[in-house]
């Protein structure tokens, strides 16, 4: 195949047979958000290269290797979106967001670009669903969005996700604790990979991050951020724990959670699948006190996480999780002569607004081959409309599955009859329901 007959290596389509199911999680999601007071936000796909330097980080694996990096055609250095924490604080700050009642909450959704090595569950133009808090210091903040999150995979239908936290504490015990780790690493340092021996100096604990067996290996034996705590860090991740198990969360500390991008302060969090493979993490979050002073804003302690939609699909996927299949079509008219394409458009205007999904034919074919259509587009009714239904004013209703006809008046009768029907199912599925539970019952 051709180059241009392919998506670029690392990205995907989703397709129309697919799409309902990235709907109901996206609207599952912002849904959930909003029942915690969080509004969407939706900012720019790129930004100013430097929005990303500065808070990410200089030293993350994101900006040292995975930004899709560009100068536009003036010149300006531009990259698209690795994640969206960034681009949400340069937006909050520039629009006054912060200056309105605190906290301010909001959650995103979209697309984002990362030149990684494409496999399962990792892809070059990847979706997050995430939610961004300004103005919370207290660990009910953190509890909150942890909570948040965990509500938000419980939604969507996914089990047995182990919710992993830790802390890495403020600038201020942090210096402590990069000197111990600095004399740790330095006595590996030969063994390090060569982006690691780079780091080293200026931020250690981006070795704690590395994705390479060695440094991973070595990073398991190094100190550890929470023995060097200060007090008010300790205070605030006690306080954390305490709210989790307030909530019935269950939660595991993992020393080994550093986050790979610089602005998390204190509390980070992820949420793991076992059941995907390497790829395993599916949320991650965390606080990030600082950042929004360090890119020009006040100082506001805020927090918050991003959750991987395509590494949610595969574990929804693998669990079996059943999504709500797509409306198919409730009515085709199919039409015969030009008169009876002109009604059956407009009675397909009336069903439309009535809510129902009407289709006709919009390619003036054989009656056949519109049936045929019909059929392969799964439509619940069908009416033919030709000649001698224009003349009568009437057209029989045809149930798909059944095969059952119902002799209808045009217009008002075809809408009449959709409803009928629809009431009708509604009533099926409920005496199903109560049978159902009398079966239960009866042989309890
Ligand atoms: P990883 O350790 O897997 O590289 P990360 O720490 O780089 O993840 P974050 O920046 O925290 O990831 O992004 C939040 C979430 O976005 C991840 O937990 C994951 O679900 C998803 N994600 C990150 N990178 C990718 C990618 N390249 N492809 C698909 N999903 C991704
Ligand atoms: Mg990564």
């Amino acid at each position: 195949m051709s180059e241009i007959n392919k998506a670029i290596r690392g990205t995907g389509d989703v397709l129309p047979d697919q799409s309902y199911k990235w709907q109901f999680i996206e609207n599952k999601m912002i849904e959930t958000a909003r029942l915690f007071g969080f509004k969407e936000i939706r900012i720019p796909v790129f930004e100013h290269t430097e929005v990303f330097t500065r808070s990410v980080g200089d030293t993350t694996d994101v900006v040292q290797k995975e930004m899709y990096t560009f100068e536009d055609k003036s010149g300006r250095s531009i990259t698209l979106r690795p994640e969206f924490t960034a681009g949400v604080v340069r937006s909050v700050i520039e629009h006054g967001l912060v200056n309105c009642a605190l906290p301010v909450k909001t959650c995103y959704v979209g697309a984002c670009y990362r030149y990684e090595k494409p496999q399962a569950g990792r892809l070059r133009e990847f979706h997050q669903f995430g939610v961004e808090c300004f103005g919370a210091s207290k660990p009910t903040a953190d509890a909150e969005i942890i909570t948040l999150a965990n509500t938000i995979l419980e939604n969507i239908g996914i089990k047995n996700l182990s919710l992993e936290i830790n802390s890495i504490g403020c600038p201020e015990c942090r210096k402590v604790y990069h000197a111990a780790l600095k004399e740790y690493l330095n006595s590996h340092s030969e063994e390090l990979c060569d982006t690691c021996k780079g780091r080293l100096e200026r931020n250690p604990m981006r070795v704690l991050d590395c994705k390479s067996p060695i440094c991973s290996k070595i990073a398991s034996a190094a100190p550890v951020m929470l023995d060097y705590l200060c007090n008010d860090c300790k205070e605030h991740f006690d306080g954390v724990k305490a709210h989790l198990s307030a909530a019935d969360i269950d939660y595991k500390i993992n020393t080994h959670i550093v986050r790979g991008l610089d602005y998390y302060t204190r509390t980070v969090f992820e949420f793991v699948s076992g059941d995907i493979g390497a790829q395993s993490t599916v949320c991650g979050g965390g606080r990030y006190d600082g950042l929004v002073g360090q890119m020009g804003g006040p100082q506001l302690p805020s927090l918050g996480f991003a959750m991987g939609l395509e590494r949610l699909l595969m574990v929804m996927e693998s669990q079996n999780v059943e999504f709500k299949p797509e409306q198919p079509c409730d009515v085709f008219i199919a039409s015969m002569g030009e008169k009876a394409e002109i009604e059956a458009t407009k009675l397909c205007c009336m069903l439309r607004d009535e809510g129902f999904c009407a289709v006709t034919d919009i390619t003036s074919r054989g009656l056949k081959a519109q049936m045929k259509y019909a059929n392969k587009i799964g439509a619940t009714f069908s009416a033919v409309i030709g000649d001698n239904e224009l003349m009568h004013g009437s057209c029989n209703l045809k149930n798909m599955e059944t095969g059952e006809e119902r002799q209808v008046t045009l217009p008002d009768g075809l809408v009449e009859a959709v409803y009928d029907f629809q009431i009708n199912s509604v009533f099926e599925d409920l005496s199903d329901s109560v049978e159902g539970i009398e079966t239960l019952f009866q042989n309890k």
